[in-house]
């Protein structure tokens, strides 16, 4: 008998990808380029459900029934790279080659290009979730021809996680289109991080309590509209206590924050498309802020902090949760505006509301709040920015004066929120009726003749800075 669908790369996500399946009923042909972990999983495993095993690579092929159907689960890269070529070698027209991995959205839209050429779909896949969410039910972005998504779909709803009865799996776009929105998710999620650790450092600074105190702020937070998986881990984080020093498990931890790239893939991108994405932005240069040890340490010596240190009001908790909330309604604005902006440069036609819906579940940014999301593209597919959506303006100004008190007390206490911040510099630089770019333009002309356009005529005019200011007509 042959297998419905294929996994190749056993490590921690194609392993777990491929019990998931199994589970699902779907007989699964299994490969690693190291035959071990091959035969651990079928070892370990193998009563879960059906899997066909290969050392070969060909011998993985040819266990698959027609249209195959692979999956990669490999280092992302070179080896994706390399793993490709070996299994469209042996493939037909009309096979399909899924890589799950985390392609650059660049990368995708090369491989599938070159391997459309030979006949063969490639379907770039952004799957989240982690470990956990591979095993029970991940979130799952695949690119790729409709074809592919007929043959698929089916398969990936069944793995998927699904919320009120709703698998978190849509056909995102054509090639590179699934990679760019779980590239835009991981970016979101790195927002979302950075604001929930500026809510928990400026807490703690200003009310002097220590993290297990925090901890039931963020799980009351969890039960109102914040409610998310990344707001109730952080109770668990908060509240964990290092067991070999018996203080506060935050406090050994070295706080330097890592990263993997896709947080500046984000950013580079968003720049690209001249997108604002501050908020992811502002999140990548504090992970990049944190990684300096010897920079903060010279800093730290002489640089001083705040004369005054004004006591915080318990108060400041409620307005921290609606300083979070405003913020992390900026980000997802933001994410969304570079998602839409993508859209339109290479022609995807996304469905932004069908995006929030499949982020509901299963992966790291699932969070209650979509549900809202998914409503305001429902009732407005044109909205020109989430924030504009009735619900999220109302939101936004019930929140804004607590917001800018937070700022304020994080700046007189000097606590650095970036986040918090550029959110704020954000909602008002959009909200501003007349903005300062008026004398940027002004200063673009004095210097370079870059000209500008007058708000009460049409056409480009160049003032002669140099001689005597008279306005000229360019266009
Ligand atoms: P790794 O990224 O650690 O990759 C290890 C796997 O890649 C092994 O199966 C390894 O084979 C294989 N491999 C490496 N180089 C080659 C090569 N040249 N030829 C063939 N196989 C090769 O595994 P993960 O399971 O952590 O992740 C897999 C993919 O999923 C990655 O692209 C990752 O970015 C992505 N991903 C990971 C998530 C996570 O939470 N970990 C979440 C979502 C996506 P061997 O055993 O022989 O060394």
């Amino acid at each position: 008998d042959l297998a419905d669908i294929g996994v190749t790369g056993l490590a921690t996500m194609g392993r777990n990808l491929a019990r998931n399946l199994a589970r699902h009923g779907h007989a699964v042909a299994v490969h690693n380029r190291s035959a071990g972990r091959t035969d651990d999983l079928v070892r370990e495993f193998g009563g879960e459900g059906t899997f066909l095993p290969s050392h070969e690579t060909a011998a993985f092929v040819a266990s698959l029934k027609r249209p195959r159907r692979a999956i990669i689960m490999v280092k992302a890269g070179a080896a994706t790279d390399a793993v490709i070529e070996e299994l469209a070698e042996l493939m037909e027209p009309g096979d399909m080659i899924v890589d799950g991995g985390n392609a650059h959205y660049a990368d995708t839209r090369r491989r599938e290009a070159a391997l459309r050429e030979r006949g063969i779909h490639f379907v770039g896949t952004g799957i989240s979730g982690g470990e956990e969410g591979a095993l029970n039910g991940p979130s799952i972005m695949p690119g790729g021809s409709k074809e592919s998504w007929e043959a698929l779909g089916p398969i990936l709803q069944d793995i998927a996680a699904k919320v009120d009865g709703v698998p978190c799996a849509v056909h995102v776009g054509p090639d590179g289109a699934g990679h760019f929105v779980k590239m835009v998710h991981n970016g979101i999620e790195y927002s979302d991080m950075q604001l929930i650790a500026e809510s928990y450092d400026l807490l703690r600074q200003a009310l002097g309590v220590t993290p297990a105190e925090l901890a039931p702020i963020f799980r009351e937070w969890n039960e109102g509209e914040l409610g998310s998986y990344l707001i109730e881990i952080t109770a668990e984080v908060l509240d964990h206590v290092d067991a070999a020093t018996g203080t506060p498990f935050v406090d050994v931890v070295v706080d330097q924050a890592e990263q993997k790239g896709t947080g500046r893939w984000t950013v580079q991108s968003a720049l690209d498309l001249g997108v604002p994405v501050t908020g992811i932005a502002e999140a990548t240069f504090a992970r990049a802020l944190s990684g300096h040890p010897e920079q903060r340490a010279a800093a730290a010596r002489v640089l001083a902090g705040p004369s005054v240190s004004g006591a915080s009001e318990r108060s400041l908790i409620e307005d921290v949760r609606h300083a979070l909330y405003a913020s992390k309604i900026v980000a997802y604005a933001q994410g969304f505006d570079q998602m839409a902006a993508a859209s339109r440069e290479y022609d995807w036609n996304l469905d932004l509301g069908a995006l929030a819906t499949i982020w509901r579940g299963g992966c790291i940014i699932r969070a209650r709040f979509l549900d809202r999301i998914r409503a305001a593209y429902d009732a407005d597919p044109d909205l020109p920015t989430l924030l504009a959506a009735p619900d999220f303006a109302e939101a936004l100004n019930a929140a804004q004066d607590a917001w800018r008190r937070v700022v304020t007390t994080a700046v007189e206490i000097g606590v650095p929120t970036p986040g918090f911040s550029s959110a704020l510099a954000y909602y008002d630089g959009l909200r501003r009726e007349r903005l300062p770019a008026a004398l940027v333009q002004g200063l673009r002309d004095y210097f370079g003749a870059h000209t500008y356009h007058r708000v009460d005529r049409e056409g480009s005019f160049h003032t002669d800075w140099s001689g005597d200011r008279t306005e000229s007509q360019t266009s």
